[in-house]
């Protein structure tokens, strides 16, 4: 009995001083450790297809992979800060779940949505990036009262917010109005700050415009475009800006185009990989903006 508890006595004793020193070897830390010891707010960088997180997420350092439903977070540093990309899935359902599954798991500093897009203003072309100053939702819309026999008419219908209140949006007169989300200003500023270093087209300020819609119409494209202002559509954007938004999160669309039916631009996949190569800019410099104050 006594012998028993003296050979435990020593292996705990020794099992004390293995992990002070192990603890102490700081110098064995990787940089995501020591990032999350700092307790630094990730940034998060959300992409929809494959092709469109998985450059970014070879970029990074320290990658760790982990899955929340069909959502993949890929954990890392970038510089030493931390960053997550999520291949979220195509779609506005798709993006809103993984905001929300990233604000409530990682408690991010900012996020990033970007991805390919379908160009609505005829100056823009394929590989031209754009920087969302706005995000607005073009599925949220409410048609016109017609009875059976009176047809269907897209160019009547009035925009829809939903953000308006809390009652019919339906009923609400107050309802029919343009919900846009802005992009945060200093998100903005870092990729205003970086531009020069995108060499495959232009980088502009514009409204990105989405929904589960790939539109390819081109007077239902103009109509976007004159009514809505849209420079651009994708199927994500507004969808991870309005859950950004009832979270308080920085959020800013960056989005390259990838087909313009306006102006003959056919789709280019390629292009995926070049916004990415430009985001990853972006980040460095929101880091060092973040960092040096
Ligand atoms: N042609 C692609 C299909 C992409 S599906 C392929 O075969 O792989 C739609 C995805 O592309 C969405 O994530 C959306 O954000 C983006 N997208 C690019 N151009 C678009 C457009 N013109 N309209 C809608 N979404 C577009």
């Amino acid at each position: 009995m006594k012998t028993t508890f003296k050979k435990f006595t020593i292996a705990l004793i020794a099992l004390l001083v293995i992990s002070a020193i192990a603890g102490c070897s700081s110098s064995e830390k990787s940089e995501a450790e020591a990032a999350k010891e700092n307790d630094l707010q990730p940034i998060i960088v959300q992409g929809p297809m494959p092709i469109e997180a998985e450059k970014f997420a070879s970029k990074l350092t320290d990658v760790e992979e982990e899955k929340s439903g069909a959502f993949v977070f890929y954990k890392g540093t970038v510089d030493g800060y931390p960053v997550i990309v999520t291949k979220t899935g195509k779609g506005m359902e798709n993006t809103a779940a993984a905001t929300a599954v990233a604000i409530e798991k990682y408690d991010p500093i900012a996020i990033i949505n970007q991805g390919t897009s379908g160009g609505h203003d005829p100056e823009l072309h394929v590989f031209d990036v754009v920087l969302g100053e706005r995000t607005v939702n073009l599925g949220s819309l409410k048609t016109q009262n017609m009875n059976e026999g009176e047809g269907i008419h897209p160019k009547e219908w009035i925009p829809m917010d939903l953000m308006a209140s809390e009652g019919s949006a339906g009923e609400d007169p107050d309802a029919e109005k343009i919900r846009y989300f802005e992009g945060d200003e200093t998100l903005l500023e870092a990729a205003h700050a970086v531009k020069d270093t995108y060499t495959k087209g232009k980088v502009v300020d514009g409204t990105i415009g989405s929904a589960d819609v790939w539109n390819n119409e081109v007077d239902r494209i103009n109509w976007f475009h004159e009514n809505f202002g849209s420079s651009v559509e994708e199927m994500e954007g507004a969808a991870g800006a309005q859950i950004a938004k009832s979270y308080d999160v920085p959020f800013l669309g960056i989005r390259v185009l990838s087909n313009n039916k306006v102006n003959n631009g056919t789709y280019n996949p390629d292009t995926a990989e070049a916004n990415q190569e430009y985001v990853y800019e972006v980040v460095q410099e929101y880091i060092s903006m973040k960092t040096e104050k």
